[in-house]
């Protein structure tokens, strides 16, 4: 089979790398791509909104499949246009990709079906929105509805910056239409766990649950990004608890799309929390999350390629189980200077050729370029070092002494990656 991946971040990295291993594929394009993605696949450059532009390089490269990587082009209806040319297409539909895209959909959707998730109102207007908080026990969270790149979401600890908030999304606008209609819900105190699971419309099969760490400095401290490290699987779910995931979150949700006639194909992706012993949902995404796609797919013993073709054909069942490493994996991202706000770009990166010859260690290519036969940085958040070992101390050090060796001008990363799992009891 001859496949495409759709990105350019850690994600696409990790997909590409282990599709290169499959057996089943024999030409593996990428669009855009990466440093990193181009010593093992065909990357090229073709605009990622130019939906028919991807359709001709799909046809004219006899592309049996195609990955999405992104949420942006999901929502905005990639996989509708593909279906139509009756190309195979890994990821929902844009009506499915709304359980990331739209906060309002996605809420009551979840409030319809009984798809445990903190209780929001949802507001049109500025006015009624500050009535509502006039009288709202702190702290809680205002949500822009759409797409705001991981921005959207702010928890309130007093009303000053409640009202500030309020403004800048519904008055100034400064996601544009992402943020006029908001979502006001409670704040739920706990543990944050990513649960992803492929699909295929109607069977789920979970992967191994996750955890990332969003603020940029280490203790959770600092400004959010689009995740700074992920480790799995995870401490704080029991094996009943993951029962209850898969049949009342994540099969329900599946189910509830099915009933209002959305196929739902691809990753489901459920952010939840895990609050006084239970699991609720703080919001779903449409596709494979990053950086917790790096530790999952590493860890990953099973074929990629077969499960990606059962879930775009709707035959998931068929794949009885799949295998995963024992051990623990962990993922560090290396960041560049002045991220998130201004990441510098054009560094030389050094010190990869020293972690390419072992086994339990992966670098995976984010921002970066290869110019010659050296790699820049070229984005915000550059590698995603990623190790697996025996148990948590050991994955964590083992991943530490890999990102010790890289070097760049500027380069950032968190030092306490993984280590909540260490202090769970
Ligand atoms: P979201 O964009 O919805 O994933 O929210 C971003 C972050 O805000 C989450 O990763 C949580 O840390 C926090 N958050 C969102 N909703 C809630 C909630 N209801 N209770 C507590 N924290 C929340």
């Amino acid at each position: 089979m001859n496949v495409l991946v759709i990105g350019s971040g850690g994600r696409e990295h990790a997909l590409v790398w282990k599709l290169s291993q499959s057996k089943g594929v024999e030409r593996l394009f990428c669009i855009p791509g990466n440093g990193g993605i181009s010593d093992i696949a065909e990357c090229h450059d073709v605009n990622v909104s130019d939906t028919a532009g991807l359709i001709d390089f799909t046809k004219k490269m006899k592309v049996d499949l195609v990955v999405v990587g992104p949420e942006n082009p999901l929502a905005g209806g990639i996989v509708d246009a593909f279906e139509e040319k009756g190309i195979p297409i890994f990821g929902p539909v844009a009506r499915g990709a709304n359980i990331e895209a739209s906060k309002i959909f996605s809420k009551e959707l979840m409030k319809a079906n009984g798809v445990p998730t903190a209780s929001f109102r949802v507001f049109y207007d500025h006015h009624e929105a500050l009535a509502y908080i006039e009288n709202k026990e702190l702290p809680f969270v205002i949500k822009a509805d759409g797409l705001c790149a991981g921005k959207g979401a702010y928890v309130i600890k007093n009303m000053e910056e409640a009202k500030g908030v309020l403004h800048d999304l519904m008055v100034k606008r400064i996601y544009g239409g992402a943020g006029e209609r908001t979502v006001i819900e409670d704040f739920l105190p706990g543990i944050e766990a990513s649960y992803l699971a492929f699909a295929d419309g109607e069977t789920i099969l979970p992967m191994p649950a996750s955890q990332d760490h969003k603020p940029l400095l280490d203790n959770d401290l600092g400004p959010n990004t689009g995740g700074m490290g992920a480790y799995t699987p995870i401490p704080f779910i029991s094996e009943t608890m993951d029962l209850d995931i898969r049949e009342n979150i994540m099969l329900k949700t599946i189910a509830s799309m099915k009933e209002k006639g959305i196929p739902y194909k691809g990753v489901l992706y459920g952010g939840l929390m895990l609050s006084r012993g239970k699991p609720y949902v703080i919001e779903f995404n449409a596709r494979f999350g990053d950086p917790e796609t790096q530790p999952i797919i590493f860890k990953m013993e099973s074929d990629l390629l077969p499960v990606l073709v059962a879930c775009v054909e709707g035959k998931l069942k068929d794949i009885k189980e799949i295998k995963w490493k024992e051990g623990v994996c962990v993922c560090v991202v290396i960041a560049a200077g002045g991220y998130p706000e201004k990441p510098e770009k054009g560094k030389v990166i050094r010190g990869l050729d020293q972690l390419a010859s072992k086994k339990d260690v992966m670098v995976f290519h984010a921002g970066t370029r290869k110019v010659g036969n050296k790699y820049h940085t070229s984005g915000g958040r550059v590698l995603g070092v990623t190790a697996i070992g025996p148990d948590y101390e050991g994955a964590i050090h083992k991943v530490y002494d890999a990102v010790e060796r890289i070097g760049f001008d500027g380069m950032y990363y968190r030092g306490d990656i993984g280590k909540k799992a260490l202090t769970y009891k």
